[in-house]
């Protein structure tokens, strides 16, 4: 499931876009300008945006611009909703930092499908797959996290914040994240609450995973944040 904030001026076709992707699992949000969009996303940063070049008051493509000139949301996936699919609009949208693009009319499958491809793409912590690292699984679909050891598969018993946490870990393993980049991320919400609060769910997170040897793998880097790694040693936990 991802969070999806839909920018589009025309109500029937915002309602048809949302409809849509509620259906497929998607939480909706709707914005009717570029001001409304960038107060939701100040609010809560999205996993991907679907954006109206046309809008009254500042265009889509202004508000793209902006979005990849800010370090909060240069990476926010964005797929931008046209009536130009003249070539030099499309270049000027995806120069913007659109990620991709569906000129209107569309069919809403075919939206759908490019939602699906950009979420595969770049925020796959949205997506329902199943993930492996060293040895550890994680199953969205079923809610499920556990280890092969040598003769059975071990289960982890997380809470949701801690298991939103190991997910959004694993599906972006190696980087390291702030806290405020962890609570804009896997609590959707970067204002209101405290750094402190990432500090005591990694902890919840790595006693879980004592059970099953693999608390080291949530590494906490000098400060920076917090990664997890396959490379990361037993011994240095
Ligand atoms: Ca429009």
């Amino acid at each position: 499931m991802a969070r999806i904030l839909v920018v589009e001026d025309e109500p029937a076709i915002a309602e048809l876009v949302a409809i849509n992707l509620r259906h497929a699992g998607h939480e909706v949000t709707l914005a009717g300008d570029a001001r409304q969009a960038q107060l939701e996303v100040d609010a809560v940063l999205p996993d991907l945006v679907v954006l109206d070049w046309m809008l009254p008051g500042q265009s889509g493509l202004s508000l793209a611009r902006e979005w990849r000139g800010a370090a909060r949301t240069r990476a926010l996936p964005i797929i931008m909703l046209t009536a130009r699919a003249d070539e030099p609009d499309v270049v000027a949208g995806l120069d913007a930092g659109a990620d991709d693009y569906v000129a209107k009319p569309f069919s809403t499958n075919a939206l759908m499908a490019r939602v699906r491809a950009l979420l595969r793409r770049k925020a796959p912590q949205a997506l329902d797959a199943a993930i492996e690292l060293a040895g550890l699984r994680l199953d969205p679909a079923t809610r499920r996290v556990s280890r092969r050891m040598e003769d059975r598969v071990q289960e982890v018993r997380l809470g949701p914040t801690e298991f939103r946490l190991l997910h959004f870990l694993m599906t972006h393993p190696e980087r390291v994240h702030t806290r405020a980049q962890l609570l804009d991320r896997v609590w959707g919400d970067h204002v209101f609450i405290e750094e402190r609060t990432v500090d005591v769910h990694v902890k919840r997170l790595r006693d879980a995973l004592s059970a099953v040897q693999c608390a080291h793998l949530v590494e906490t880097v000098r400060g920076a944040g917090y990664r997890i790694s396959e490379q990361a040693s037993a011994a240095s936990a």
